[in-house]
């Protein structure tokens, strides 16, 4: 929990880092720009305001350049003074590119500089041009060329110029600034980010916490506080208590199970013991062991019935029930049944009738299982159908299913237990207060309902109590093959 908790603050902090690194290099880059821009227009301005001075001072004076003989000819230092007070470096040329005047900035560029502004503002175009140069002395330089057409050729060209250094300086602060305050930052992102982990994260630590406090089969009746957030820790909260609700109940039908396992079984074995050490003590002659025996024989046939059932309710839970389907048809095993039926009928005074179609019903089918199936209602059926009743055996074709029917006129079963007497080990209340009459072990239907799922089907009673109930397992037809025969 900690490491995650340490995880998704780092990661916090590093994502704000690179989120304040990616916002400085914009600024700085848009700053920087900006600044450009700015100081583009200034050096312009400044050249026409010169450049207005020149031709003012043309028209008032008539001529700009003050030209000795057998000397180049410069500016006229009346017309110069005025230049004097510009910061940034002027150069004024003529037409054919010698310089007539430096101002004092220009001349810290040196001869070499100078020549190289002049170069310039010759290969600029008719209108204004701006531009970096590098390699100046002092460093880059950013300048701009204004044309003088109306004085040419006397001057003809004006550049201003300054170093780049002056005006980088403002982005440059800003990018210092941001650096120094980084750690700051991110340390406060690191605290914060710790903070809100933390808060995020605890409804965990609450919840592993009460997991923790689930330590056995006794506690898995608790159920965990869902937090009223409705977001995903609440989410998983209630995902946690359906499962414990789930396990809960399953372990309550493993503990019902081992219990009603153990208890039917002591209860033959109890009956065994107690005629077993009957006929030890009182039994003289071996003839007088022969009750005994019988019945102890009756109750072993009993129990190995029961752990036979609770075999294959085990393998079924473990999925190790494989069924083998083959091909078959139903009508066989119904009329098995029927005979086995009227067997079991007979000495009990029931009446037993088997329907069958007249045309084959062939289903893939686990023989073996649907027999056990129709077994176990058959035997259910003559169990608690009183003397003077009947079952009735059938096969019916439905629309999509084949069903197997086994009707009876007997006990029926109470609308209570109807929802019940498919789960293991229950046994109507008739049924258990007359074990000896009916004797069972309440695990037939279960196994019942086991073959018809397992088949894709399913199994269903109606019942009226005095007047009998009607068991139907309905199988599913497959599909008819296409252009064949439905
Ligand atoms: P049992 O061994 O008790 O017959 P089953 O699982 O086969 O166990 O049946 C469960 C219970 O369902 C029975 O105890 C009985 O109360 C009821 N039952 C099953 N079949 C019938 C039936 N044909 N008529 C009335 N009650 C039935």
């Amino acid at each position: 929990m900690n490491t995650i908790r340490r995880r998704l603050t780092v990661w916090y902090a590093v994502a704000l880092g690179l989120a304040m690194a990616a916002f400085g290099l914009v600024l700085y880059l848009e700053r920087r720009q900006s600044t450009f821009q700015e100081l583009d227009g200034r050096l312009q301005l400044e050249a026409q305001f010169a450049a207005r001075w020149l031709v003012e001072s043309k028209r008032v004076v008539g001529r700009l350049t003050d030209r000795a003989p057998g000397r180049p000819p410069a500016l006229d230092p009346g017309v110069a003074a005025y230049f004097e007070n510009v910061r940034d470096a002027l150069v004024l040329a003529d037409a054919q590119g010698r310089v007539l005047y430096a101002s004092a900035a220009a001349r810290e560029l040196g001869f070499e500089g100078i020549e190289q502004l002049v170069r310039l503002g010759r290969a600029a175009p008719a209108s204004s041009a701006v531009g970096t140069v590098t390699g100046l002395r002092g460093g880059d330089h950013r300048w701009a060329a204004l044309p003088l057409p109306r004085l040419a050729p006397e001057a003809a060209i004006l550049v201003v110029a300054v170093d780049t250094d002056e005006v980088a300086f403002g982005p440059a602060a800003l990018v210092q600034s941001m650096l120094a305050a980084a750690p700051v930052i991110v340390l406060a992102a690191l605290m914060l980010g710790y903070l809100i982990a933390g808060r995020a994260l605890g409804p965990m630590v609450g919840i592993v916490d009460e997991l923790e406090a689930i330590t056995d089969g006794r506690s898995l009746h608790r159920r965990l506080a869902v937090p009223m957030t409705g977001d995903e820790v609440s989410r998983l909260a209630q995902t946690l208590n359906g499962m414990l609700a789930r396990l809960e109940q399953s372990f309550g039908t493993l503990r019902r199970f081992t219990a009603d396992a153990s208890h039917e079984l002591k209860t033959p074995l109890m009956v065994v013991r107690a005629g077993v050490e009957r006929a030890l003590t009182d039994a003289r002659t071996p003839g007088e062991l022969v009750p005994a025996l019988d019945e102890a024989l009756g109750q072993v046939n009993r129990m190995s019935h029961m752990v036979e059932s609770l075999l294959t309710l085990a393998r079924v839970d473990e999925g190790r029930a494989p069924l083998a389907f083959e091909p078959h048809d139903l009508r066989a095993l119904v009329q098995e049944a029927g005979e086995t039926a009227e067997m079991l009928g007979e000495p009990a005074g029931i009446a037993v009738t088997v329907d069958v179609p007249e045309a084959a019903e062939v289903l893939p089918v686990d023989a073996e299982r649907i027999r056990q199936l129709l077994m176990n209602l058959v035997t259910n059926a003559i169990k608690y159908t009183p003397a003077g009743g009947r079952v009735d055996l059938a096969l019916e074709r439905r629309e999509q299913a084949v069903v197997l029917a086994v009707r009876d006129t007997g006990i029926g079963i109470s609308p209570g237990d109807v929802d019940r007497i498919f789960d293991r080990f229950f046994r109507g209340d008739q049924a258990r207060s007359r074990t000896g009459d009916r004797p069972g072990t309440g695990l037939g239907l279960a196994i019942c309902k086991w073959i018809a799922e397992a088949h894709g089907g399913s199994i269903t009673v109606a019942s009226r109590p005095g007047k009998g109930s009607a068991f139907l397992v309905a199988l599913p037809r497959p599909a008819p093959a296409p252009g064949g025969e439905a």
